[in-house]
């Protein structure tokens, strides 16, 4: 899946700009700064092709790109960014809602988690939302590389007693650093085996 070309597709504002349900996709979600533009690029071995998911104005777009032809890879914008206006979040949060609820090529959203931080309010609405949704969501620990293991189990120990609340849960945590290109070759593998 990853073998081929991964190319920019388009970013989407609303729900009538997605593009055609022809192929199986999977999603990335995650709070800003959690590492998902630099994730994105590691999985698809491509230096800038998420920078496009950072520059401003584009933050809100669902940012789709194409694995080939046989897949979408999308990128959410990330959330709980404190400066953002009220009114920009309520309109994400809606487009979030209706995207989740409606794609029914969504094979599995990956929720990004900071190795340093674990499971944070803020991510426990997404993690709702994924629920009431019944799109089912795996974990995915970032910047593993800044945590000592000992606090690493830790902090695993915890995003694992939180999913267990969670029905939409995929169990199992995919810890990763593309710092250190940890966990990508796993999560590759993951993505090409359900999409
Ligand atoms: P985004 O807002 O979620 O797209 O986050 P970015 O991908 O822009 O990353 C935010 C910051 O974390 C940047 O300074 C990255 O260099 C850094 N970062 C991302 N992934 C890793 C990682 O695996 N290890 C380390 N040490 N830093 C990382």
């Amino acid at each position: 899946l990853f073998a081929g070309p991964v190319d920019f597709l388009k970013g989407v504002v609303a729900m009538d700009g997605l593009p055609p349900a022809d192929r199986p996709e999977v999603c990335f979600a995650g709070r800003s700064n959690v590492g998902k533009s630099t994730l994105i690029n590691a999985l698809t071995g491509r230096k800038a092709l998420a920078r496009a998911s950072n520059t401003p104005g584009r933050t809100q777009e669902v940012n789709y790109f194409t694995l080939g032809e046989a897949a979408y890879l999308v990128d959410l914008p990330g959330y709980g960014y404190a400066e953002a206006p009220v009114a920009v979040v309520q309109k994400w949060q809606a487009l979030l809602k209706q995207y989740l609820q409606g794609r029914a090529t969504l094979r599995r959203a990956f929720v990004l988690i900071d190795t340093r931080h674990g499971i944070k309010a803020v991510d426990e609405e997404i993690l709702s939302l994924l629920d009431g949704a019944a799109v089912t969501f795996q974990a995915v620990m970032t910047k593993a590389d800044k945590v000592k293991a000992a606090d690493r189990d830790k902090v695993l120990s915890q995003v694992r007693t939180a999913l267990a609340k969670h029905p939409a849960a995929y169990p199992e945590i995919v810890l990763t650093s593309a710092e250190k290109g940890d966990g990508i070759a796993t999560l590759r593998a993951i993505v090409a085996g359900i999409a």
